[in-house]
């Protein structure tokens, strides 16, 4: 996401580089360029407009600043602005002090609703050991009761439902009652959708607000649609006064217009950001890293997190010292491998380091699950000098290792360069190069 803008605002400050001094004109000429970028995101007009005056005003007095030079300091203005635009925090999940806290999704068809569902009650069972229980109340399509259904089974959640012959607000009523008998600590109410607001919906959705008093009216956006996703925020707003945002499909080609423009026009914070299909790609809503990411300087703090969630500290500290030492092998190479495939496709991985997100390579890399299998067979081809050794790989001993597994040449080649860029990319990581700022002024 965000490739576009996130090169236009580098290119905008870019021009700064190496001034001692920064100009009136040079300013007014960056700030132009940051404007365009901006628009061309697909962000609001207002907070377009409210977000330059800002950076602005700030940099005018930036070269009396010490420390850092003013496109540096330009940069960290921008980076400071940008995260105040999408809300300075994050902000956590409403909760009820007695049980079941609930929660109401609302949004228009498609936006993620019924995904959402089910992400976020899989987010609560594994980091609070919550018993939720998700009602159906999308009655108007009976795919959307089996596709709740579905994802209930996936993530061993129950599913309330009474088909589609039930009005909407009693099923909600009697989902309710189930609770109370259950215990359930949360309730999530999937709710339906359409193509566009219109009254019926919204009437449905106050009813269902009414009786359940929700401790958050969650509203589901698809980030694709940029300026219509702050529109429907907008609508939603009026009509339910939402407690939150939940953008989705940021793993997709989004502008970066939805994001930066949701909180300023609603004044109603992002909490999650859906990024991917699976029910695991749900992730707390950080202002500031998002504003790192739309630089460009890498969500190398959301990776760090990811990664101390799935993985075990002390094994992490020991990779760090077999990438410093330089002995990182095949064998560590396959303990990798299975960590990553915890947390998610690895192109989504890479997209979160500095520098990676425009990189080229990162179209050659894709880790299909069932190709475990076969990488494991190449490992295991290989002999023990050659898995902590990799550079004794010479074209002879690939054609061994491809008999020796039955996999073809150009498999073990692959995978050969597969683990060439994960040494990389893992080298990036353990070099902590927090410091994207400077990485991007280029010194
Ligand atoms: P609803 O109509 O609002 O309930 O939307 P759904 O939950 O049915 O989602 C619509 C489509 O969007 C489905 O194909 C989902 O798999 C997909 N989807 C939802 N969230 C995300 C996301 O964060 N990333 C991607 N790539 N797809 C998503
Ligand atoms: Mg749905």
């Amino acid at each position: 996401a965000f490739e576009g803008l996130t090169e236009r605002l580098q290119k905008a400050m870019r021009n700064l580089r190496g001034k001692g001094k920064v100009s009136e004109a040079d300013l007014r000429e960056t700030m132009r360029e940051i404007r365009l970028a901006l628009l061309e995101a697909d962000v609001n007009f207002t907070v377009v407009r409210n977000f330059v005056k800002r950076v602005q005003e700030r940099s005018r007095g930036a070269e009396v600043l010490e420390g850092l030079n003013p496109a540096q300091q330009i940069v960290k203005i921008v980076n400071e602005e940008l995260t105040k635009t999408m809300g300075e925090e994050a902000v956590p999940l409403n909760k009820s002090e007695k049980i079941p806290t609930v929660i109401m999704m609302a949004g228009l068809q498609g936006a993620g609703k019924t995904t959402t569902v089910g992400k976020l009650a899989l987010k609560l069972k594994k980091e609070e050991n919550a018993r939720p229980l998700l009602i159906a109340a999308d009655v108007y399509r009976p795919a959307a009761i089996d596709q709740l259904e579905t994802v209930g089974k996936q993530i061993d959640v129950p599913v309330f439902q009474q088909g589609t012959d039930v009005n909407p607000v009693e099923i909600v009523r009697n989902g309710m009652a189930k609770a109370k008998e259950d215990h359930n600590d949360y309730v999530l109410i999937d709710t339906a959708g359409r193509l566009q607001i219109d009254e019926a919906l919204m009437d449905e959705l106050k009813n269902i607000k009414e009786l359940t008093h929700p401790d958050e009216i969650l509203l589901v956006v698809d980030a694709m649609t940029g300026q219509n996703a702050v529109n429907t925020a907008e609508g939603f707003n009026d009509a339910l006064d939402i407690t939150g945002v939940v953008l989705t499909k940021l793993d997709g080609d989004t502008r970066g217009g939805a994001a930066l423009s949701i909180r300023e026009v609603t004044q109603k914070p992002i909490k999650f950001v859906g990024q991917g299909e699976k029910m695991e790609a749900l992730d707390v809503f950080h202002p500031d890293r998002m504003a790192s990411r739309i630089l460009g300087m890498g969500d190398i703090l959301s990776l760090i997190e990811k990664t101390q969630n799935d993985y075990d500290e002390k094994q992490a500290k020991e990779l760090a010292e077999k990438m410093q030492n330089n002995t990182f092998g095949f064998e560590d190479f396959l303990d990798q491998l299975e960590q990553i495939q915890k947390m998610g496709p690895l192109d989504e991985i890479m997209k979160m380091i500095p520098g990676m997100a425009n990189n080229p390579a990162l179209k050659n890399v894709n880790m299909d699950p069932k190709d475990l299998e076969h990488i494991k067979a190449i490992i295991y081809s290989m002999t023990y000098e050659e898995r902590n050794n990799p550079d004794l790989l010479n074209p002879s001993r690939r054609r061994r290792i491809s008999r020796g597994c039955g996999r073809p040449i150009q498999e073990v080649n692959r995978m050969i360069k597969q683990f060439n860029q994960m040494k990389d990319m893992m080298n990036k990581m353990s070099n902590g190069n927090m410091s994207g700022m400077e990485q991007m002024m280029g010194n």
